[in-house]
């Protein structure tokens, strides 16, 4: 908190439509009298003993606030850029990525009520970057797999189970095939659950988890998911095809001391600075930043504006079917907050 008695979040707009998503979050925000202050920071890229990476200015205004939202970040393709996302990830060691997908009333898809959270192990696995030539035609990429790293994803699992009130742990896994790396995940998880004796908790194997969620999600509505890595990156996705697409998807990267707040989308370069971009996903993301702050009387309300909004369906923007501008749409979330 600070002198005004409101909390100080960094905000990085990003690129693309960010600055467009950004301030449609900051006036719904304002309009709800949440109690938050923010910080912009500028991520550009700098150059640092040859290596590109976000200014000094950024990092020390997270580490400051604790708490980020994020807009979409641009890599440069093909330039030596390092992923941003990646250099942020690695900064401030956000070892666990939290996707929720939620279905949106009103919006049609296969399926009406989809309401999983995934939580992805997002610091080694498959993505470790660990890979080399054996001999000419063969190459060995290591899937890295610690004890620390797992119990300190599957301890946040069970704690965000029941801080959401979704009491039931299921890890997925292939430790019938990875008996030792996927193995060590599962039996870590086994001695984590016995510290938490009102959290129910199973395993599933992936291929089994795809094939359920896909023909009926709705079993998965009371489960929290926790897997390793690369599973996590795929069945997220997954996920989001279940509701409709990247626009309506928040994510949570979670870290040792800081958290991020993020779209799952990206900077959709085809519709940005038209006034076309649908704010949702960072909207909703913004809401998991405040339930995380303790703040979930704002939450309710904001979020309440925003289901009502799009269930209403007379202000949805191009990617719903809708004709509304971001603008228009934003105007619509808070003439139902006041
Ligand atoms: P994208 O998500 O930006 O766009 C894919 C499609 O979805 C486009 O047609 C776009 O118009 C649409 N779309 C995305 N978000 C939307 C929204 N909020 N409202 C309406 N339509 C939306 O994916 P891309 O085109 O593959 O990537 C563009 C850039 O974004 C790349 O530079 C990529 O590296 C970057 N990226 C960043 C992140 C991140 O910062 N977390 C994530 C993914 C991609």
């Amino acid at each position: 908190k600070n002198a005004n008695g409101n909390y100080t979040v960094t905000f990085i707009e990003g690129d693309g439509i960010g600055p467009e998503i950004s301030r449609s979050v900051k006036q719904i925000f304002a309009a709800a009298k949440a109690p938050i202050e923010w910080e912009t920071a500028d991520v550009t890229p700098i150059l640092k003993d040859g290596k590109t990476t976000i200014p000094e200015e950024a990092i020390k205004s997270i580490k400051k606030n604790y708490v980020a939202l994020k807009g979409p970040l641009a890599t440069p393709i093909g330039k030596g850029h390092v992923s941003l996302n990646l250099t942020l990830r690695r900064t401030f060691n956000l070892f666990a990525n939290v996707r929720p997908c939620r279905s949106v009333p009103g919006y049609k898809t296969p399926y009406d009520d989809v309401d999983t959270v995934l939580i992805r192990e997002n610091t080694e696995g498959e993505y470790s970057g660990i890979e080399h030539e054996v001999v000419d035609g063969v190459v060995q990429s290591i899937k890295l797999i610690t004890k620390k790293a797992s119990e300190r994803v599957l301890r946040f699992g069970f704690q965000y189970a029941q801080s959401i009130n979704k009491k039931h742990i299921r890890v997925v896994h292939k430790a019938t095939i990875m008996k030792m790396s996927d193995g060590l995940f599962v039996s870590i998880a086994r001695d984590v659950a016995k510290d938490f004796p009102d959290v129910k908790f199973d395993t599933e194997l992936l291929d089994n988890t795809c094939l359920k969620m896909v023909t009926d999600p709705k079993m998965y509505s009371d489960i929290v998911l926790v897997m390793p890595n690369l599973y996590g990156d795929i069945v997220s996705d997954m996920c989001a095809g279940l509701i409709g697409g990247l626009g309506l998807t928040p994510s949570a990267n979670i870290g040792d001391e800081c958290s991020i707040f993020e779209a799952v989308h990206g900077s959709a370069p085809d519709i940005a600075g038209q006034d076309k971009a649908n704010p949702t996903a960072l909207l909703l993301s913004s809401m998991m930043m405040l339930q995380h702050m303790g703040l979930n009387e704002y939450a309710e309300k904001i979020s309440k504006a925003i289901m009502d909004t799009l269930a209403e369906g007379k202000a949805l923007t191009g990617d719903l079917g809708g004709k509304a501008s971001t603008t228009e749409y934003t105007n619509a979330i808070i003439s139902k907050l006041q």
